[in-house]
Order: C-alpha cells, then sequence, then structure tokens
C-alpha cells in the first residue's frame, strides 16, 4: 500500500510465442474464466509514462504451463517465479524473493493477470518494486488489455478444491471450499463513518474483474501513513496511491470510486494473493477481515492438504460438476 514510487520503472511481460499462426485474437477482458484453452499476452502492448510514474509495459506470450515468471532486468534477467514458495514476507504488501533477490507489491499486478484471464507471463520489471500507480490494478488492467491475448494450443489448467481449508487468527479468517467456479466472498469490518461493515461477493469471468474490482483502490489510515512516512517507507505523494482515511473521512477529493470500494479492494488482493497458486481455481473463497498474511497462510494449507485438491485439465473435468466454466 501507499507510495513505494521512488524510483523508475520499466515493466513489461515477454517470452515465447508459441501460438500457432493464425490463431485467434481475443480480447483480453471478455469470457476469461469460459476459456478451456490457456492464455497469454500477445505480443507488444504498452502504455507510459505515466504522469506519476515512469513506467512502461511491453507484453507478447509465454509457453504453456509457464505461470506468471518475474525477471528483474536490472539483474541480467533474474527470475522469480510468481509461487508460493516464493513468498517472502507479506505484512503491507506482498514481496516475493528466491536467492536473496526480492520483489515487493507484486499483489495488485498479479490480480490483473488472474483476474483478466492470463495464464502465462514473463513480467519483467526493472526494480525491486511493483509501481503501486493509483493504488488499484486498473493501469495493469489496461495495459493487459492493450498487448491483448492470445488463446495457446493446451488445455487450461485449474486448481480444482476437493475439500474445505480454512485459515484463522482470531476474528480474521479465510477459507476456500468447492464450487463451479472461482467465487470470493468476502467481509471486512473497519470502525470508519466510511466502511463499518461491507460485504460482496463476485465470481470471476465475463469481464466481472474489469467491470467491478480492478479499479478499487487501496487504503490506509492517516496514523499509518505517518507511521510510515516517518519510518521511510513511503515518501511524499500517497493521496496518489492510495485513498487516505482520517478519523471521520478521507483526505482525497475526487471521493471514493463506489461506496463499498474497500471490500472491493480486499477482493482484489485475495485474488492477486492467490494468484501464487498457479493457476485458476475451482473453489469460493470466504473471507473475514483476512489480509495478505492469512491469505499466505491458507495457499500453504491447502497445498499441505493434498486431499483438498487436485489440479485438472478444463475441458475434461467441466460438464455437470462446473457449469459456469462449460
Ligand atoms: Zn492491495
Amino acid at each position: 500500500m501507499l507510495d513505494r514510487n521512488r524510483h523508475s520503472f520499466r515493466i513489461r511481460l515477454q517470452g515465447m510465442r508459441l501460438a500457432p499462426l493464425g490463431s485467434p485474437l481475443v480480447p483480453a477482458l471478455a469470457n476469461e474464466s469460459i476459456e478451456p484453452h490457456q492464455r497469454t499476452p500477445n505480443n507488444t502492448g504498452r502504455i507510459g509514462p505515466s504522469p506519476w510514474h515512469r513506467f512502461a509495459y511491453r507484453g507478447s506470450a509465454a509457453p504453456p504451463d509457464t505461470g506468471y515468471v518475474f525477471r528483474r532486468t536490472d539483474l541480467g534477467g533474474f527470475e522469480i517465479p510468481a509461487t508460493v514458495e516464493s513468498v517472502a514476507h507479506c505484512s503491507y504488501a506482498t514481496t516475493l524473493m528466491r536467492t536473496g533477490v526480492m520483489l515487493s507489491t507484486v499483489e495488485h499486478l498479479l490480480s490483473a493477470l488472474r483476474g483478466c484471464g492470463v495464464d502465462n507471463a514473463y513480467v519483467e520489471v526493472d526494480n525491486l518494486e511493483v509501481p503501486i500507480m493509483d493504488g488499484s490494478a486498473e493501469a495493469f488492467a489496461e495495459m493487459i488489455e492493450s498487448a491483448g491475448l492470445v488463446d495457446q494450443p493446451t488445455a487450461r489448467r485449474v486448481l480444482l478444491v476437493r475439500e474445505k481449508v480454512s485459515a484463522v487468527s482470531g476474528n480474521r479468517s479465510i477459507s476456500i471450499e468447492p464450487a463451479d467456479a472461482y467465487e470470493i466472498d468476502c467481509v471486512i469490518d473497519f470502525p470508519h463513518p466510511l466502511i463499518g461493515v461491507q460485504h460482496r461477493s463476485v465470481t470471476l469471468g465475463n469481464g466481472s474483474f474489469a467491470r467491478e474490482i480492478a479499479s478499487a483502490r487501496t487504503f490506509g489510515f492517516i496514523e499509518e501513513v505517518e507511521a510510515l512516512r516517518r519510518a521511510n517507507l513511503i515518501r511524499g505523494g500517497s493521496l496518489d496511491n492510495a485513498i487516505v482515511l482520517t478519523r471521520d473521512g478521507m483526505l482525497n477529493e475526487t471521493g471514493l470510486r463506489w461506496s463499498d470500494e474497500f471490500v472491493r479492494h480486499k477482493i482484489l488482493d485475495i485474488i492477486g494473493d492467490l494468484a501464487l497458486l498457479g493457476m485458476p481455481l475451482l473453489g469460493r473463497v470466504k473471507a473475514e477481515r483476512s489480509g495478505h498474511l492469512l491469505h499466505a497462510a491458507l495457499m500453504a494449507s491447502l497445498l499441505r492438504n493434498r486431499a483438498a485438491w487436485e489440479i485438472v485439465d478444463l475441458p475434461a473435468s467441466i460438464g455437470a460438476r462446473a457449469p459456469a466454466l462449460a
């Protein structure tokens, strides 16, 4: 959360183009979950620089079953796969690390990749942080859309949830259970006049991510902002990168994008963190007051419990069991 963008950035998606010539280009944000084939960015799409970040993106394809792989171009293309095993810590944001090389604040970009139906991508980053942009995933979703997506000649693989798995910490919890689509049901409860109890459910697919989730911004309380500023963890510009809450209102003059923008952003974070599982889910996530730490705990216990899930090719798995994805 908040402004970590004190450097210039260059990010691009890159990889080998394996899709056969003549493979149909598909709109990035439509019907992503019903697509039975894996998808990857179609060659070059680019935005930037934005007003507040020098930032560029270029996309092409990655081979089937690659998942998401970050490449630190400032370190000779050192690769950090976006997997549960790569999670280093996850307090204010999710940070990945491999053999001492870190990449932080990955969750909003990962959320856009998963939410927009990308299965495989190389993501080149020339810094140790993914830029926070406006605190939402909107810019990343637009970048993915501008690059377009292409079908790959490989069945989409999904993680099918067979048994309920939970992670609980005090009054915070998150669980995942069998369902016929990738659903997220989220409740947050903050004692603040703009928030209170907010509850929202989303089923990923048919452009729901771009429509309902991508533009929801992260948020923080002004006390946290001041503490982070004192700790030199943020510098300036936080109103451009987050909703900043005061005791009974917000500092941003532009207002909220939705009255329940807060719970929408929590769903955005859940999608981004659970993207570290490496493939779309067939399951229902129920979250109450959850955060990055609990999301990581859920993924760890899910992966440990081998009876709770299996990986299946989508065309073989659908039918009566998954009508929403058929
Ligand atoms: Zn977030």
